[in-house]
């Protein structure tokens, strides 16, 4: 039996009632297993005794008493007990047990009765207080389950308590008699991990915090190891397709372009190239900044795939982005005899129905779309490479679904947002990692300013300059239009205001509610230079190219996380001309709040920012939320099990290298694993 296989549901528990179960499916527990990996978010160490007047820094006491006296105190008529400290010889200090809103207790904490006592304590006006802690009838023959152990303090939902859930947890371990273990022999081994079943046990009722930290270790290496193991037997299989120079296609775009690739486009082609040709899929993440030339990477790598006669599907996050990046591959590709066309939601029926012909039939070399490219409907002739622009917008599902087109597309992803390494390895397992560092040359770096409320006029005035030298600028707020009872700056009311500001200056504003054609009218305005400064909300987040814009200004910028800070900032900055950002805050920022300011005025590197990202919000948060239940890991650590996912990706390989049918006795338990956790194969 594994862990994860009691597939009984919790209510089968007495005890366990309709409340109690959807308490328990608020926190994702519905079976047994689930209530077993239901980990302990804390530990209360109530192992050794601690007698009143001992207590440490965390101002524990953990001993026997008996009651002395009570009195009641105060308007509310307060109960107060004063107890003894009895597990000293002949009596030793006093405490006293302030009943807030527990006066019941006056029936139970009578005088002369004795009590465990798990309190935390206090000095009030020169006397030991407590008003937090626990009392359980003292008996010399029975000791209570929560004396003198380590005991788990579980995350809560609803009506349930730390009682009913140990209990509950319990109620299952009893249920098996021995857990089966979950990784070959030679693993368990070589990292002297315990076994499974003496791990499951540990991790809810430690005998000591070593043996705590050991079971955890065990799990997280069991739950990281079949991660990576699931990640890469995905990708193995295949066949070879040949040739990695650049084709003929590739040299003459290259030779069209007014300038020359720069060496980490030219590495990140070389990369691609080789992963096209070679037998496993490629599952490649290309990196860079904003501007440093992903996509025009990724139009050389779509004509590698169409020279080999295969088609390239392009899935932009919005709509917006995907009509841009059509335009571009127009202008690019098209002149090259490329045979393009464009998809998305808003496409009708009558041109629908033609289009996905074509692209059946195999007439279409390159669809750009968004994610309705995945739909059922759309079928290509022979579908090669997929290429997800801002890949960190799709969840996993979605990326699990869309692989599933063709037969073995290669998938390059491209982010200007990096994934931290650490989440990269451990979700993607075989995902391969392209960095573009170096910009294109010429490029100033944009200068980033934190604006006070009280410097908001001299931003005004040298946005107004540049202004005057022909340049432009976006500004952005967290809101469409203003509410009542708060003073967030909305896009409606600045638009307004900004006139004023600068009286004969053009601008438009835009924002999510706008039609698309009156958006890409808008946009297209701007990058003709015709609108000098937009209003708007985080639209202009990810990928509109205008290098002649030079300032951003950001509201609000302490409600926005850091990568939609660093995406907003990308878009000055985009040529030889200096450009600057304006973060404009409020007063009274959060801790969180300061520290993300703090990373955006002292970096402009995306990959620092990403890992601070990840220090500041914890990875369970930074996938956004369609992934952060994927990410979220029960017992490995995405941080500080770095070394550990590492490890495990090794193993994960060797066993795949020697055995990659796992028909070895000794990688037996792979593969009865795999059977019961429903890990395609
Ligand atoms: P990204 O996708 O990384 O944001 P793009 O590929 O959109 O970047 O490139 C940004 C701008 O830089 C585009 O206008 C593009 O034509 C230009 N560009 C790309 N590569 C180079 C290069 N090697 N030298 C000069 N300009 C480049
Ligand atoms: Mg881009």
């Amino acid at each position: 039996m594994f862990i994860g296989s009691l597939n009984e549901p919790v209510t089968n528990l007495t005890g366990v009632g309709k409340a109690a179960a959807s308490s328990y499916a608020a926190l994702g527990v519905r079976t047994f297993s689930d209530l077993l990996e239901l980990t302990p978010r804390a530990y209360e160490d109530r192992s050794t005794m601690i007698r009143i007047g001992e207590q440490g820094e965390d101002n524990l006491v953990n001993t026997f008493v008996t009651v002395k006296s009570q009195t009641f105190f105060g308007a509310k008529r307060i109960l107060k007990v004063i107890v003894t400290d009895t597990a000293v010889p002949g009596g030793g200090r006093n405490l006293s047990l302030l009943c807030f809103n527990r006066n019941f207790l006056k029936d139970v904490l009578r005088p002369g009765r004795s009590f465990y006592l798990y309190a935390t304590v206090g000095t009030s006006f020169g006397e030991l207080q407590s008003s937090q802690f626990e009392v359980i009838p003292f008996r010399a023959d029975m000791p209570p389950a929560e004396f003198g152990r380590i005991l788990p303090v579980y995350p809560l939902s609803g009506t349930l308590g730390q009682k009913t859930i140990r209990r509950d947890v319990n109620a299952v371990l009893s249920r098996v008699k021995c857990f089966d273990d979950e990784l070959p022999r030679s693993i368990m081994e070589k990292y002297r991990l315990m076994s499974f079943d003496s791990a499951i046990r540990q991790i809810h009722n430690p005998d000591s915090m070593a043996l705590q930290a050991k079971a955890r270790r065990t799990l997280a290496f069991g739950e990281i190891f079949y991660l990576q193991l699931a990640a890469r037997r995905r990708n193995t299989t295949g066949t070879a397709r040949g040739e990695t120079s650049a084709c003929d296609l590739e040299r003459r775009l290259i030779a069209s372009l007014p300038f020359c690739l720069t060496r980490d486009q030219e590495k990140a082609l070389e990369e691609i190239r080789s992963d096209m040709g070679s037998d496993s899929r490629m599952n490649r993440l290309l990196q860079g900044d904003v501007g440093c030339g992903k996509t025009l990477v990724a139009w050389i790598a779509a004509l590698h795939a169409i020279d080999r006669g295969g088609q390239v599907a392009f899935m932009a996050p919005t709509e917006l982005l995907a009509r841009q990046h059509a335009r571009n591959a127009a202008l690019l590709l098209e002149k090259l005899g490329v045979r393009i066309a464009f998809l998305t939601g808003s496409v009708n029926a009558s041109r629908r129905k033609p289009l996905l012909e074509a692209l059946r039939k195999g007439e279409i070399d390159i669809i750009i779309g968004t994610h309705a490219l995945f739909s059922k409907s759309v079928e290509f002739s022979d579908l090669s490479l997929i290429i997800i622009d801002e890949q960190h917008r799709f969840g996993v599902q979605q990326r699990l679904s869309l692989m599933e087109k063709g037969t073995m597309p290669d998938i390059l992803m491209m982010t200007a947002t990096p994934i931290p390494r650490t989440l990269a390895l451990t979700v993607f397992g075989d995902l391969n990692v392209s960095t573009i560092t170096t910009m294109p040359p010429g490029r100033l770096p944009v200068k980033t300013r934190l604006v006070g409320p009280d410097r908001r006029g001299e931003m005004y005035n040298s946005i107004g300059v540049e202004f005057r030298r022909g340049h432009q600028a976006y500004f952005v707020y967290p809101r469409i239009e203003g509410e009542p009872d708060t003073d967030i700056r909305d896009v409606v009311t600045m638009y307004d205001y900004l006139k004023q500001v600068y009286p004969g200056v053009t601008s438009e504003l835009i924002h999510s509610r706008l039609d698309e054609e009156t958006k890409v009218r808008i946009l297209n305005d701007f990058a003709a230079g015709k609108i000098s400064y937009l209003v708007s909300t985080s639209v202009v987040e990810v990928g509109i190219d205008v290098g002649n814009a030079t300032c951003m200004v950001i509201e609000h910028a302490e409600r926005f996380g850091l990568a939609a800070l660093h995406q907003l900032r990308g878009r000055v900055g985009r040529s030889s001309l200096q450009s600057w950002c304006f973060l404009v805050f409020s007063e009274n920022l959060t801790d969180d709040a300061k520290a993300r300011l703090k990373v955006m005025k002292e970096t402009n590197d995306g990959f620092v920012i990403a890992e601070k990202d990840l220090e500041i919000r914890g990875p369970g948060e930074i996938t956004g939320n369609a992934q952060s239940g994927f990410f979220r890991l029960k017992y490995g650590n995405l941080v500080s099990d770095l070394p550990m996912i590492e490890a495990a990706r090794t193993d994960a390989d060797a066993i795949l290298a020697t055995d990659p049918g796992l028909i070895s006795a000794e990688n037996a338990v792979i593969r009865r694993y795999l059977g019961t956790a429903g890990v395609p194969s």
